[in-house]
C-alpha cells in the first residue's frame, strides 16, 4: 500500500485517514476536501456542540437506522461508542452525558472535536488537502487506482469516498459521491432531506411561529404508522412544524410523500391528556368558571396565539364556559388531542440534516466496507444508504465506519 485517498474531510474522511495511517504506517495518506477548510458540517452540528454519540450499545444504536441496521454492526463494533469517547479523551477532549442519553464534549465545542482530529491527522503526517473536488474515479481492471480532481490525476491503492449526503450544500452537501459510486457500478438509492422541519398545508401554524409546546404526542395517520408515536417538544414554524419529534419523523414523511400528495399528522398537544380528561376538564370550567371564556380558561395551559388558533378551529372564540355546547366541547378535545395536520413537503435541502438513501450496501461487504464490485474501494459515513434520528446517531455511524474503512484485511 503506497498511497491511500480519502474523499471528504468529515468526521467518516477524518477517522478514515487516522485509522489508516496508524493501519498502513508507509503508506501516503492524503484526504481531498473541496471546500476550502475540513470539517464545515462536524462545526455546526448539535448547534455548535455536536453531540458526538449517545450512550446505547452498538446493536441498540443501530437498529434506530432502521431495516439494514444489520450491516452497521461490523463497524460499530471496529469502533463503539465508549471507545470514541476514549478516543477523544485520550486526545484531551473530555465528553459529558448531561441528561443521561446524549454525548457532548465537556466544554460544549464542536470546534475541539474538529481541532482533536486535525491535530491527530498532524501527528500522523496525513496530508488534508483542501479546496481540491474529487470528479471521477480512475478505475483498471475492476481495480480501483486513483482519482481524477480538478487539479488534475491523483493515483491509490486504496480510496475511501467519505463525502457525506446531499443536504446544508453550504457545508459540503454534494450528490459527487453518488456519481462516483455509480461510475463503479453501484446502485443509489433515491435520496431525500431527512431530519428537517415539515411544511403544512394549513397556514394557520404560521400564526404560531416560535411557539414550543413541551409534552406533544404525533402520529402518522396513515394505517401502517399510527402505532409509533414521537414524543418531545413541538415547535410551530412559518411554514409548518418543528422539533425533535417532527424532525425524527421527517424521515419517514418524506418517504411517504413520494406516494402520497399529502401526509396527515395527528398532534396530541399535551401527552397528560386523553380525550376524556379534556372532557371532565371542560365541565369543571362549566362548573366553577362558567363566567369565563373558554379561550382564556385554556390559555391557562398554552400559549396565547396558539389557544386563538385552537378556539377558532373548534368555534370557540366567544364562548363562556357556562355557555360551552356538547358539540363543541367535544371538538375541542378532538383537537386538542388528535389535531390533524397535513404535510405537503419537508424542508429543503439546505435545512435537512441528513439524507435519507445513498450508495445501496447491497454490494458492500459490511464487515469492511469494501466494494465488492471494484476492489480497492472503500464508502463510509453518510454517502451510504444509512440516517439515523437525531441524538448522535449519524456522528457515530460517521466515526465507525471511517474507522473500519480503513482497517488492514
Ligand atoms: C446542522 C446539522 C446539525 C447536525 N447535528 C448532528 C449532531 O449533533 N449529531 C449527529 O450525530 N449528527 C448531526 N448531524 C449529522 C452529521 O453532521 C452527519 O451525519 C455527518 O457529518 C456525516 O459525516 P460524513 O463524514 O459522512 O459527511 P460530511 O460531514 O458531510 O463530510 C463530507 C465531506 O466531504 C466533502 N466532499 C463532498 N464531495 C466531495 C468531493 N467530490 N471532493 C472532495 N470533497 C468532497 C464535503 O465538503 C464534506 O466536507 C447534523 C447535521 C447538520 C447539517
Amino acid at each position: 500500500m503506497k498511497t491511500v485517498i480519502i474523499v471528504g474531510a468529515g468526521p467518516a474522511g477524518l477517522m478514515a485517514a487516522i485509522f489508516a495511517a496508524q493501519n498502513f504506517p508507509a503508506a501516503k495518506v492524503v484526504v481531498l476536501e473541496q471546500l476550502t477548510r475540513p470539517g464545515a458540517r462536524l462545526l455546526a452540528t448539535g448547534g455548535g456542540k455536536c453531540n458526538i454519540t449517545n450512550v446505547l450499545p452498538p446493536e441498540e444504536l443501530a437498529r434506530a437506522f432502521g431495516r439494514q441496521w444489520r450491516f452497521m454492526l461490523p463497524a460499530l463494533h471496529a469502533l463503539p461508542p465508549n471507545e470514541l469517547r476514549e478516543w477523544f479523551q485520550l486526545r484531551g477532549v473530555e465528553t459529558s452525558v448531561t441528561d443521561g442519553f446524549h454525548v457532548f464534549p465537556t466544554s460544549e465545542k464542536a470546534n475541539d472535536i474538529l481541532n482533536a482530529l486535525i491535530a491527530e491527522c498532524n501527528r500522523l503526517n496525513i496530508e488534508i488537502k483542501t479546496g481540491i473536488t474529487v470528479r471521477e474515479l480512475l478505475i483498471d481492471k475492476n481495480q480501483i487506482c486513483g482519482v481524477i480532481t480538478d487539479h488534475g490525476k491523483l493515483s491509490a491503492q486504496r480510496v475511501i469516498i467519505a463525502s457525506g449526503g446531499r443536504s446544508y450544500p453550504t457545508l459540503g452537501g454534494s450528490g459527487i459521491g453518488y456519481q462516483l459510486a455509480r461510475q463503479a457500478g453501484h446502485e443509489t438509492i433515491k435520496t431525500f432531506p431527512a431530519l428537517a422541519g415539515l411544511q403544512t398545508v394549513e397556514s394557520w401554524p404560521g400564526a404560531c411561529t416560535g411557539i414550543a409546546v413541551a409534552n406533544a404526542q404525533i402520529i402518522i395517520d396513515l394505517p401502517k404508522h399510527r402505532r409509533t408515536p414521537w414524543r418531545g417538544e413541538l415547535l410551530f414554524t412559518h411554514h409548518g412544524i418543528s422539533g425533535p419529534p417532527v424532525i425524527n419523523l421527517s424521515r419517514f414523511v418524506s418517504e411517504l410523500l413520494e406516494k402520497h400528495q399529502t401526509v396527515p399528522l395527528k398532534i396530541n398537544l399535551d401527552v397528560k391528556y386523553d380525550h376524556e380528561q379534556w372532557l371532565q376538564r371542560f365541565e369543571l370550567w362549566q362548573r366553577d368558571n362558567g363566567t369565563k371564556m373558554v379561550k382564556n380558561l385554556l390559555s391557562t395551559m398554552f400559549p396565547a396565539r396558539l389557544t386563538e388558533q385552537l378556539c377558532i378551529l373548534a368555534e370557540t372564540e366567544n364562548i363562556t364556559a357556562a355557555r360551552f355546547p356538547a358539540t363543541t366541547r367535544r371538538k375541542l378535545a378532538e383537537l386538542l388531542t388528535a389535531l390533524p395536520l397535513n404535510i405537503k413537503s419537508t424542508e429543503s435541502w439546505h435545512k435537512a440534516m441528513v439524507t435519507r438513501g445513498g450508495v445501496a450496501l447491497n454490494a458492500i461487504n459490511p464487515n469492511t466496507l469494501e466494494s465488492q464490485i471494484i476492489s480497492g474501494l472503500y464508502f463510509a459515513g453518510e454517502v451510504l444508504d444509512l440516517d439515523g434520528p437525531c441524538g448522535g446517531y449519524n456522528l457515530q455511524w460517521a466515526f465507525s465506519s471511517g474507522a473500519l474503512a480503513a482497517k488492514k484485511h
